[in-house]
C-alpha cells in the first residue's frame, strides 16, 4: 500500500517539478493530499492502483485555493486552462488532457519541462 502512495507522491511531485510549480507550500500540499489517501488506499484490493490519479486530483483542489490552476496547459500557446486527470475519479494510467482542446498531454508524472510562460 505504501508503495502505491509514494509512487502517486513520486509521479506528482515529478509534475509540480515540470511545471515550475514545487515549492515548499506545494510540496507539503502534495504530502497532506498523500496522507489523506492513505485509508483510501486500504479500502479495497485495488485501490492502489487507482490511488495516483486521486492524488493528483486531490493536489489540484487543494492548489486551487491557494494558489490557482494546476497544472496551467503546457500545450496552447497563452494558455490559461488547466489540465485535468482522465480518467476522472480514478483510473488506471492517468493522463494530463487539456481542458479546451481534450487533447492528451502526457501521462501522469511525465509532463514536460517545456511549459509555456
Ligand atoms: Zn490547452
Amino acid at each position: 500500500m505504501d508503495e502505491a502512495l509514494l509512487d502517486a507522491r513520486a509521479r506528482v511531485l515529478s509534475d509540480l517539478h515540470a511545471s515550475g510549480a514545487a515549492d515548499p507550500a506545494s510540496v507539503s500540499a502534495l504530502d497532506e493530499v498523500v496522507a489523506g489517501r492513505r485509508w483510501w488506499v486500504t479500502s479495497w484490493d485495488e485501490a492502489p492502483a487507482y490511488v495516483a490519479g486521486l492524488v493528483a486530483q486531490d493536489l489540484q483542489d487543494e492548489l486551487l485555493e491557494e494558489r490557482g490552476r494546476w497544472p496551467v496547459c503546457p500545450r496552447c500557446a497563452g494558455a490559461t486552462h488547466a489540465l485535468y486527470i482522465h480518467p476522472d475519479l480514478g483510473g488506471l494510467d492517468p493522463t494530463w488532457v487539456c481542458e479546451e482542446t481534450g487533447q492528451q498531454v502526457a501521462p501522469l508524472g511525465r509532463l514536460s519541462g517545456a511549459a509555456a510562460t
